[in-house]
């Protein structure tokens, strides 16, 4: 049997065409963005490219987009430079953001330069605008609002434009982590009321490696990184010249052919929803029905047969996780799902689906958990 890959929240193999527009880079475009010959020259034009690229996608100026080696770096950049730079004094964020905005947020409160506070959820998981408000209007000192436009496990989505109307209206800094919509859905940056938003191309059929930091014209700061003058002195460093090209290629795929590419993948996970609700005694789901496309957080009835599931996928070549990929590799459970579903006799499964996935194998996989729960 081959392999089934239903973790593409994780990841997502590359798109051959990513690969096809990289390739030159790594060969006879090998020049050092910062040489000033000919060979230096067409890798900067490259960059540039990419960066014009990247900003008309998402409606938003080249000189706003800024690449970094990911979104965990893009996240750390956003809240250090809030801290530092604009005068952040007190972080609102919510339990339910991915590690790098958790940690981080988590590294300052420690260090004693800021305080921080959890915005409360609501029982589908949701961020509750009203006491997001109301921390807001009680906080005496500058805000940053760190939230995530659609959460990585349960796929709920964020009212991004509201969020960002809040923060207007109390004078915060807004950052939100668009991991998993930046080549999902289409994104007007000028339409959002937003300082920073982070991305990461690997989750788009794009390289690893390689992100962007969208830092509004609105605001100024220093760099994360110092040494050359990289990035506009914002990020020093040789440039990721291919992950830089696969980035923008990534993005233009992903856009050029959403409307078709979103329908097939919805259409994936309503035949899985429908499939584990008709087969699969017992089975709920986390969060929001309307949440994203590509994820189906599950959960199954606890037994001895069911906590073994994630191993016991693994063994029969069906590739999916418990919740966000882990980089310890260490099973500890999620603390997404401990904040918004603390059921100790369920166990949750997450099935994220991508364009290179099929009806077929969906059926291969409900069978196998049909021998398996
Ligand atoms: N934020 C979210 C929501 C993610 O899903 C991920 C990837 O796992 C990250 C941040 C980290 O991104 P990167 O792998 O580019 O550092």
């Amino acid at each position: 049997m081959n392999r089934i890959y239903l973790d593409n929240a994780a990841t997502t193999p590359i798109d051959k065409e990513v690969l096809e527009a990289m390739m030159p880079y790594f060969t006879t475009h090998f020049g050092n963005p910062s040489s000033i010959y000919s060979y230096g020259r067409e890798s900067r034009l490259a960059i540039e490219n990419a960066r014009k690229k990247v900003a008309r996608l998402l409606n938003a100026h080249p000189g706003e987009i800024f690449f970094t080696s990911g979104a965990t770096e893009s996240n750390n950049t956003a809240i250090l430079s809030a801290i530092r730079d604009l005068g952040c004094k007190h972080i609102i964020t919510s339990p339910i953001e991915h590690h790098a905005v958790l940690h981080t947020v988590e590294h300052y409160h420690n260090s004693g330069e800021i305080t921080s506070s959890f915005v409360q959820l609501l029982p589908n998981g949701h961020v509750d605008l009203n006491d997001l408000e109301q921390q807001l209007a009680s906080c005496k000192e500058k805000c940053l609002v760190s939230l995530m436009h659609a959460n990585n496990e349960i796929g709920n989505l964020l009212d991004v434009k509201a969020v960002g109307m809040l923060c207007e209206k109390y004078n915060a800094i807004f950052h939100s982590d668009c991991v998993q919509t930046i080549g999902h859905y289409p994104i007007d940056l000028r339409n959002i009321p937003v300082h920073f938003i982070s991305a990461s191309a690997h989750k788009f059929h794009g390289p690893k490696g390689v992100g962007i930091l969208y830092i509004s014209d609105a605001v100024k700061i220093q760099p994360l990184i110092y040494g050359g003058a990289q990035e506009r002195n914002m990020r020093a460093g040789t440039e990721n010249l291919y992950g830089i090209v696969g980035f923008a290629k990534a993005l233009e795929i992903a856009m050029v052919n959403h409307e078709k590419d979103s329908a097939y993948v919805l259409s994936l996970k309503n035949y899985m929803i429908e499939q584990l609700q008709n087969h699969i005694q017992g089975v709920v789901f986390n969060g929001d029905s309307n949440g994203l496309y590509t994820v189906i957080s599950a959960a199954f009835p606890r037994t001895e047969k069911s906590e073994m599931i994630l191993m016991n996928l693994d063994i029969n070549q069906i590739c999916v996780s418990g919740g966000s990929a882990c980089s310890s590799g260490a099973d500890i459970g999620s603390h997404v799902i401990a904040a918004v579903n603390n059921r100790p006799d369920l166990v949750t499964v997450r099935f994220s689906f991508s364009k290179y996935n099929t009806k077929q194998e969906i059926d291969k996989v409900v069978e196998k958990l049909k021998e398996l729960i």
